[in-house]
């Protein structure tokens, strides 16, 4: 049975009806991993006890007769960024190679305690910087649809692992896109939720003010029902909502009909590949078909949002990554004892290029006498960009619409090696997903058409934008997208 490439649905009725157990899932995904992952690189290292711990359980569980929840023996992979007990975890980095999480993260607590099964951990630029997974330090992750391909980023092993067949789901972390674009790049659906939806206890930080977790999968729904199992108020995450999502699944196409969509001209200018172009007229006309009605809107801020990210971010890096001075954490620095010497030797060994870049400019723009022009002025910019949206989801704007119908990145999925020495192009490819970071939207990314894995064409996504909380929204547009129109 090709339960590799099953919806997290058909595997929990395949459990419950005793077609295979938990244990088997668990060992059919690891044989593929075996298999199949040395030309993808996705994952670092697998976290084999605590799987079959956690397959065995379920099984017992499922022989008791009880009713188990979708996620029960469903296995998934997780950003090398969010903690699970006892595991390394590493950040993508050096520094971190020796640290071992001593908790759980609330995620992987939800998880667990739902009987998802944790495969292991996938690759990721360096603690969450970059647009490629090329800046993680450990290895190269490829796309599956084009080895020469890079697989997006950060999250690239998560987005690889779901379209790799080599997990049902994965967990990835978006700051400025790194949920959507990998997930647009390898042609899977990813959610980057609202601000404070998901709790962010035991996610290793790059910016705490935009970072989210949000899931890879295969389908919409698939997508949907693990925001559901990770969603809501945890008391370990002060910015994480009070928010009710017992109805984030209700699916109600007939409510759909009547949605406006709109489309921020400036998402479409210049400097937009034309195949992606083509690509979003095309998922535009299915979703008109529908009878949805689309309406141009303006954001016009957008075009600051690039550098706006890169001093809001920096700052918060900087920051954050201060912790990490080889006395807590771990020690790379070996045969050091003066302070000051194992401060140089961790962090000038420990970290790479990009995350050095990122704390030096984080440094200078929250210094005495650049503070006020560069990081206060940012942060003016960030709620220039917010109210944009807030302007164009208002009911008695000229805007009025419900949801935004965006590219998720401006051009195909690049190759390996193209941008690693041009920052600036790098960052431009997330010109379309930073925005929505920056005001704290939940944004989801769908595949235009799903391609199998080596039929030789890449992979395109649109993007789905709605106000805070409208998880439920997206979703169900998503879901109307795929069911009804999508072509294999
Ligand atoms: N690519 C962006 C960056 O390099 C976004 C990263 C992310 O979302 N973690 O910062």
């Amino acid at each position: 049975m090709d339960i590799k490439n099953f919806t997290i649905r058909k595997l929990h009725e395949g459990l419950m009806k005793k077609e295979f157990s938990a244990v088997e899932v668990a060992r059919t995904f690891f044989d593929v991993i075996e298999k199949e992952d040395k030309k993808y690189g996705a994952y670092l290292r697998l976290t084999k006890d605590a799987a079959f711990a956690v397959a065995e359980h379920v099984d017992h569980r499922i022989a008791d007769g009880e009713e188990m929840g979708l996620l029960a023996g469903v296995p998934f992979a997780m950003k090398d960024v969010i903690l699970m007990n006892g595991e390394i975890v590493s950040a993508g980095s050096q520094i971190l190679s020796k640290y071992c999480a001593s908790f759980d993260a609330t995620v992987i607590s939800r998880l667990r305690k739902e009987g998802a099964i944790p495969l292991g951990y996938t690759n990721c630029d360096e603690f969450a910087m970059g647009s490629s997974t090329e800046n993680s330090s450990y290895q190269l992750t490829r796309n599956p649809h084009d080895l020469s391909r890079v697989p997006g980023g950060s999250s690239g092993g998560s987005a690889v692992a779901v379209a790799g067949g080599l997990a049902a789901f994965s967990l990835g972390s978006d700051t400025g896109g790194s949920i959507r674009q990998p997930a647009g790049f390898c042609g899977v659906v990813g959610l980057k939720p609202t601000y404070g939806a998901v709790s962010r206890f035991g996610l290793i930080p790059m910016s705490s003010s935009l970072d989210q977790i949000g899931p890879f999968a295969n389908t919409v729904e698939d997508a949907g029902i693990v925001f559901q199992a990770i969603a809501g108020k945890d008391p370990f995450d002060a910015t994480s909502a009070e928010h009710n999502w017992s109805n984030v699944m209700d699916f109600d196409v007939a409510c759909l009909k009547g949605l406006t969509i709109g489309i921020p001209k400036e998402y479409f200018g210049e400097g937009i590949e034309e195949a992606v172009r083509q690509e979003l007229d095309f998922a535009r006309e299915k979703f008109e078909k529908f009878g949805l009605k689309f309406k141009e809107v303006s954001l016009p801020h957008t075009e600051f949002g690039v550098a706006c990210y890169y001093i809001v971010m920096p700052a918060e890096v900087s920051a954050n990554l201060a912790r990490y001075d080889g006395i807590r954490y771990s020690r790379i620095a070996e045969n050091c004892d003066q302070l000051r010497e194992i401060y140089f030797e961790q962090r000038g060994r420990g970290f790479g290029k990009e995350v050095k870049r990122r704390i030096l400019l984080g440094t200078f723009v929250l210094s005495h006498g650049y503070y006020d022009a560069y990081y206060a002025q940012a942060q003016k910019v960030r709620r220039l960009i917010a109210r944009d949206f807030e302007h164009v989801f208002h009911p008695s704007s000229d805007g009025g619409v419900d949801v935004l119908f965006t590219p998720v990145s401006p051009t195909l999925p690049f190759k390996t090696g193209e941008k690693t020495n041009d920052p600036l192009q790098m960052y431009l490819a997330d010109a379309f997903t930073i925005p929505t970071s920056l005001a704290g939207l939940p944004a989801l990314s769908v595949p235009v058409r799903k391609y199998v894995v080596g039929s030789g064409k890449l992979p395109v996504g649109f993007q789905l934008i709605g106000p805070r909380f409208s998880e439920q929204k997206l979703l169900s547009l998503g879901r109307a997208y795929e069911d009804s129109f999508n072509q294999l």
